[in-house]
């Protein structure tokens, strides 16, 4: 099918939940690029929102799906997986979790530990311990509970009434936090660096503060990593930029490399309090998406993807400073690793998404003045560079700023 006839055809079939897309659809990738129906190969700097970690058709994680998927797709959980047992051993080696249970999307592992927390302040006698502090500007998913932590009213309110005992407090304000915290507050569930609502990083003295309310109020600390763990900030799990430990935490996106699987992570005091009967799930920790995030991890060891990530995050920042030295219209610069967002003091965002599309180069907006940068881990330095003289070109046409 042409691009046309897609477009024809999801208009007249598919729920109007993505409204008007970007007018492309991609036939294959390979390592940073796309490729459309037309043949043209576009510059990935979006990495499928932060999902596709490993680049496009990896081949490491095509031979682990194909390979697993000969042997045996799915299996039901009523018997032992090995695959499971590995990568649950490879999460909790490499982090401070003791134990772990896999989900499908990283709205379910978030709507896990919601209720691990609950269960577990339920287990130990504490009935009224039920309330989860979330954060403004938080994403957390798309179920009704994950919809209710999400402190956006945009994605919450028409879906009114909310599922209850969920309040958010804004970020960074360690008063605010200890205002909310009362006798019936169960956890405080945020991203070490919020995604989706433009790259917003917590600070160090926050994190630690939020650590030391829980300690002292028996709260529970669930950091959503769902965006940010998996090596997107530069190291493993974004909670190891902080030197705290999150009680539990989730994975999602780049966890499988593109497949889809999720993970509910948490330490044995809390794991625990599930027990057999209180959590389950069908496809959860198949085989197939198991070997999936096993093969994400080797290529990680292997291509030492974190540590090369780190390294080129580092040289786009630098890249992304002088390129906001030059262009008055650049406001703020920030995140980390391979977790950037971009602010303009225009609302240009979305122009500047537009145009570096027609340049062939995949980035994302939020709201009307904010882009997001989420490459794949093996991105180099020579995209890098064709990213940032798109950029620079792009802004000077919109600005008309060019100083040279
Ligand atoms: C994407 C995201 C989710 C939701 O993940 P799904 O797989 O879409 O359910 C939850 N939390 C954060 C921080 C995310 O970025």
């Amino acid at each position: 099918m042409n691009l046309n006839e897609i477009i024809a055809l999801d208009k007249k079939y598919f729920m109007n939940t993505f409204g008007d897309r970007t007018p492309v659809a991609f036939s294959y990738g390979r390592g940073m690029y796309l490729y459309s129906t037309d043949g043209a190969g576009y510059l990935d700097f979006l990495g499928g929102i932060a999902v596709s970690s490993l680049g496009h058709s990896h081949p490491g994680l095509v031979d682990a799906i194909s390979e697993q998927s000969r042997n045996m797709i799915h299996c039901s959980n009523l018997y032992y997986i090995e695959n499971q047992a590995l990568l649950a051993q490879e999460i909790c080696m490499s982090s401070c979790a003791d134990k772990v249970f896999f989900s499908n999307s990283g709205a379910e592992a978030n709507e896990g530990a919601i209720k691990l927390a609950r269960l577990y302040h339920r287990k130990k006698g504490s009935l009224d311990k039920y309330e989860i502090i979330t954060l403004e500007d938080s994403f957390h998913g798309r179920t009704l509970a994950t919809i209710a932590a999400t402190g956006q009213p945009k994605y919450n309110l028409p879906f009114s009434p909310l599922t209850p005992k969920f309040k958010s407090v804004p970020m960074n304000d360690l008063g605010a936090l200890e205002k909310a915290v009362d006798g019936n507050t169960c956890a405080i569930m945020l991203e070490p660096i919020q995604g989706e609502s433009g790259v917003n990083p917590a600070t160090y003295e926050y994190i630690k503060g939020v650590r030391d309310i829980c300690d002292k109020n028996d709260i529970l600390l669930i950091f959503d990593e769902v965006q940010c763990g998996m090596g997107r900030t530069g190291k493993l799990y974004g909670y190891m930029h902080y030197d705290v430990e999150p009680d539990i935490f989730t994975l999602a996106k780049a966890l499988g490399g593109g497949f889809p699987i999720g993970a509910l992570c948490a330490k044995d005091f809390v794991a625990s309090a599930f027990e057999p009967g209180d959590h389950g799930s069908t496809f959860g920790g198949n085989p197939l998406a198991c070997a999936a995030g096993l093969a994400v991890f080797r290529a990680y060891r292997d291509e030492k993807l974190v540590e090369k990530g780190a390294e080129t995050g580092a040289y786009i920042f630098s890249l992304l400073d002088s390129l906001k030295e030059k262009h008055d219209v650049i406001s703020d610069v920030r995140g980390s690793g391979l977790m950037i967002g971009m602010t303009f003091n225009k609302d240009i965002a979305v122009e500047v998404k537009a145009r570096m599309f027609d340049r062939k180069i995949l980035i994302g907006s939020v709201k009307k003045s904010i882009i997001r940068l989420l490459p794949p881990l093996v991105v180099k330095k020579e995209h890098a560079d064709i990213l940032i003289r798109e950029l620079d070109s792009v802004l000077s046409g919109i600005t008309g700023s060019k100083i040279q």
